[in-house]
């Protein structure tokens, strides 16, 4: 069994999960600038928060773990200091709109109404200071934290930190995700019934 002792996966988790209060109803994301940070209203719950080790996420310095949640589109609106938003890369299926000051992602947008989570944005909900946004349930993309510079020999500590925490490592997306992702492409193949 390895060791972990010592392992930081993410400041919201580190210390053990805050459950999400279900009776919650969303709030407003800030980004880290000192002076007319950029403010963003989310306004439902969140579901599917998890931790993520994609290189893509925006992670908190020091962190190797993002913490990511999913909103409807709808729910998402910028209230303050929009013109310091940019897109990280607009070729990218998930557009991350970051602040130009300070470089946190406010919000991930899908465009493409073909991808199967089109509707949905992706929000890191570490950015507001109300509690009760949904828990983190799983950890995403664990084996991409090597290509930002994590070495190999310490996975192993990593992974079993992530089961300790109750959050089950997966190398891509949990099951439910993934089998969500692959009947959207078996119904638009035909292979499944639409
Ligand atoms: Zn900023
Ligand atoms: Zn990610």
């Amino acid at each position: 069994m390895a060791s972990t002792d010592g392992v930081k996966i993410h400041p919201a988790v580190d210390n053990g999960i805050k459950p999400g209060n279900p009776s919650f109803a969303g709030g407003v994301l800030s980004c880290h600038c000192a002076s007319n940070p950029v403010r963003v209203r989310v306004g439902a719950q969140t579901a599917h928060n998890h931790v993520c080790g994609c290189t893509k996420c925006w992670k908190p310095d020091g962190a190797i773990f993002s913490q990511v949640a999913v909103v409807s589109r709808d729910a998402i609106e910028v209230v303050e200091n929009g013109d310091k938003l940019e897109i990280v890369n607009v070729e990218a299926p998930i557009q991350r709109h970051r602040c130009k000051g300070c470089g946190v992602h406010m919000y991930g947008r899908i465009e493409n109404k073909d991808h199967p989570f089109y509707g949905l944005d992706f929000v890191h909900t570490e950015l507001s200071d109300q509690a009760g946004w949904s828990a983190p349930e799983f950890a995403a993309f664990v084996s991409s934290i090597i290509e930002s510079g994590v070495d190999p020999s310490r996975m192993d500590g990593i992974r079993a930190r992530l089961r300790e925490l109750g959050l089950e490592p997966y190398d891509a997306l949990s099951p439910p995700l993934m089998d969500a992702i692959a009947t959207h492409i078996a119904k638009r193949s035909g292979a499944l019934p639409a």
